[in-house]
């Protein structure tokens, strides 16, 4: 162990590649897209630095031309997950005994392979298995992942520099343990970053991991597995197990060792992961640190003295990029009748313009959506709204949708006159966005209906020039968001700038990429030290007068 206070290196964003045409970035991203789209990939599990194989295999394809297979993933079963937790419960003392510094450099140097050499790979896969776009796959899986890493290191520093005072004679410290047991690590498909960052931040801080990736997602996820190798992560101390929800998640969650679970995904499976801790609680030897980002019903809403065009773009922007499949895209938009005009003109000219297809043609927008089930739900959903014309609805823009190739769904808006409808309260986490319009007259309580529309609490945004307004809204909408946009879309916050959660029923708003999230895997002992303790136990009111 070297001997110093060492500062790590001052943590910047990672700047995001344009790929515009002709330039050295573009070539190299479509080298790797051909080079990966003709390969067949059969992804392993990795337990204590093992690849372990279990024959019980999963298909990855392509989103946007789902015949094309990318090569296949071994499952996880029972045998597989108490392995891993072994794996990571014998890492584990060593890994916490290296020097903060050792860990932090191992997960610097990820950033600098990432941002480097690893990013065409990370980046390709991302855009084939998960069908975003070079811009969409940039900001993500390269750009927002090595954010993660540098910033958390930055923050845990500043963490561990918080001491406590002290007073005469004695020396008050505290020590910033990782948790006494492994960690859950549960992540969704839609992005590479959050893949990476719900296992390596509690890592960072000494802890071990057992990892679920979504089926999904699993290439990409694989690609950071190898990334993490080589950047000298320990073997154990991250232990990669794919497979079913249900067939990792229960056992591990049954195991009295349990530290905590990361986890981001939809609200429904968070609730059941705390239930099934509830039940368990009598069992474990701590009490785990639950922490979940999930759901949303992401807002956009305009005051009269709103640009229309600004708001028109924020719409497009927010609901329809990655097809609508962030949990902060806005879903639902609340708009006065005398701005609806000029909005509504800007979305059905801006909805035939934005193309969508295989993520391989820079010139498209969109990709598909994840799967077949989604596909199906937001078909369903569309169709019910076409039902419903004349009566909830008032009309349908885009909604076009094939998954003859892939899973295509067209941007769709779905005008509506009942702010209680369906799509106006639930996440269907598509390109569908569904906007109420309210009298001018009635901004005060279209506010207080936005904010109780929903279970949800996760991205909203204000768009007014009238400051009166902003301040009424921002106020109104305290608890309707986690992250709140003024004249902004409710998408693409930055690592180290939004610090990013909801609450309500998005979450325990742990603000992944901060050092709020950084302390729920760390468990402080204080230690007291008095340096010439008292040799008489009499205190001076007891002496005699
Ligand atoms: P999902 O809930 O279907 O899956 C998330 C993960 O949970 C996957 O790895 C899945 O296999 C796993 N899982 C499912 N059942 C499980 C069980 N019983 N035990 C343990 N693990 C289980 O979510 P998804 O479709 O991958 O992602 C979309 C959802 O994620 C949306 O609701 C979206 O809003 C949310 N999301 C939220 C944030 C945020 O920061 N708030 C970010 C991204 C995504």
């Amino acid at each position: 162990m070297t001997i110093g206070i060492a500062s790590p290196p001052s943590p910047v964003n990672e700047p995001v590649r344009a790929y515009a045409p002709g330039s050295p970035e573009r070539a190299s991203l479509r080298r790797e897209l051909d080079r990966q789209a003709d390969m067949q990939v059969e992804v392993p599990l990795r337990i204590g630095g093992r690849s372990v194989t279990t024959g019980r295999l999963g298909t990855m394809r392509m989103p946007h031309d789902h015949r094309h297979a990318l090569g296949t993933f071994h499952k996880a079963g029972p045998e597989e997950v108490a392995a891993a937790i072994e794996a990571a419960e014998a890492a584990r003392p060593a890994w916490a005994a290296l020097s903060w510094e050792d860990r932090a450099a191992v997960f610097l140097r990820a950033a600098e392979l990432l941002a480097g050499r690893f990013r065409d790979r990370l980046n390709a896969a991302t855009m084939l298995v998960q069908s975003k776009t070079a811009h969409q796959a940039e900001i993500d899986a390269a750009c927002e992942l090595v954010d993660f890493f540098r910033f958390n290191v930055h923050y845990y520093r500043s963490i561990l520099e918080q001491q406590p005072a002290c007073a005469p004679g004695m020396w008050n410290r505290l020590e910033y343990r990782p948790l006494d047991g492994f960690v859950f690590a549960v992540s969704p498909f839609n992005f590479t970053s959050i893949a990476g960052n719900l296992p390596t931040a509690p890592a960072l801080c000494g802890n071990t991991v057992v990892w679920k990736p979504a089926s999904t997602a699993v290439l990409s996820a694989h690609y950071i597995m190898d990334l993490l190798d080589e950047a000298g992560l320990p073997p154990g101390v991250i232990n990669f197990v794919p497979g079913s929800g249900a067939e990792v998640g229960d056992p591990v969650l049954a195991d009295p060792r349990l530290g905590g679970v990361h986890f981001t995904g939809s609200t429904e499976v968070f609730q059941g992961i705390w239930r099934t801790v509830g039940v368990n609680i009598g069992a474990y030897r701590q009490y785990p640190r639950l922490v979940g980002e999930t759901g949303g019903k992401d807002f956009v809403f305009a005051h009269p003295s709103a640009d229309p065009v600004a708001v028109g773009v924020a719409l497009v922007r927010g609901a329809f990029e990655y097809q609508g499949q962030k949990c902060s895209a806005a879903s639902r938009a609340y708009l006065p009748e005398s701005l609806f005009p000029a909005v509504r003109e800007y979305l059905a000219d801006t909805i035939p313009q934005l193309g969508i297809g295989d993520v391989r043609d820079f010139k498209n927008f969109l990709g598909a959506v994840i799967d077949d089930r989604s596909y199906a739900k937001h078909t369903a959903a569309i169709a019910e709204a076409h039902e419903k014309v004349g009566g909830d609805v008032v009309e349908i823009l885009g909604g076009e949708a094939s998954d003859e190739v892939g899973y295509f769904v067209g941007p769709t808006v779905i005008v509506t006159k009942n702010p209680s409808y369906r799509t106006m309260c639930e996440e269907l986490f598509g390109p569908i966005l569904t906007v109420y319009v309210y009298p001018d007259d009635a901004f005060d309580q279209t506010l207080a209906l936005c904010d109780r529309t929903s279970p949800y609490g996760l991205t909203g945004a204000i768009f007014a020039r009238d400051r009166g307004a902003v301040a009424k809204a921002t106020r109104a909408l305290r608890h309707a968001a986690g992250n709140f946009y003024i004249n902004d879309k409710p998408t693409g916050a930055v690592v180290g700038q939004q610090p990013f959660g909801g609450s309500r029923a998005s979450g325990t708003n742990d603000k992944a990429g901060s050092a709020l999230n950084l302390l729920r895997w760390l468990s402080p002992r204080t230690i007291k030290e008095t340096f010439d303790p008292p040799r008489n136990f009499r205190y001076p009111y007891m002496e005699e007068v």
